[in-house]
């Protein structure tokens, strides 16, 4: 069995503890059948168990959100839609529910903008073993 973790960066501002909200969160990935090649070019919903949890990362660098067991398959892509939370720096307020499926995301509060930026072009993501 092969173990890839998923790395992915993004534009941050104001913003950090981005990741996966909860154990409802819903993976979405196309995969590749490492017998034959062949890549699906639907995007298949994937539970990744025991998932939880944030990864602390600088804006811009890739960090890793996830390990996965493959079996019998590879992800090429990724989209992280809906379902992400994060935390505002110097701030104690919590964002959930955060809708990434237009590439970016922005929410304020009293004292700041928050910002996650950069999914457009859906690159900002790496899969290793
Ligand atoms: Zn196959």
């Amino acid at each position: 069995m092969v173990k890839l973790a998923l790395y992915f960066k993004a534009e941050l501002e104001n913003i950090t503890d981005v990741g996966p909200g909860g154990e409802d969160y819903e993976w979405h990935f196309k995969v590749k059948c490492t017998s034959c090649y062949e890549v699906n070019e639907n995007w298949t919903k994937n539970d990744v168990p025991g998932s939880r949890g944030t990864a602390n990362f600088n804006s811009d660098q890739f960090s890793p959100i996830v390990i996965i067991e493959c079996r019998g398959l590879e992800f090429v892509d990724f989209d992280p839609r809906f379902g992400f939370s994060a935390k505002g720096v110097d701030s104690e307020t919590i964002f959930e529910n955060i809708d990434l499926t237009e590439g970016y995301w922005a929410d304020y509060d009293e004292k700041n903008i928050f910002f996650i930026k950069g999914w457009s072009s859906r690159g900002d993501f790496r899969f290793k073993i």
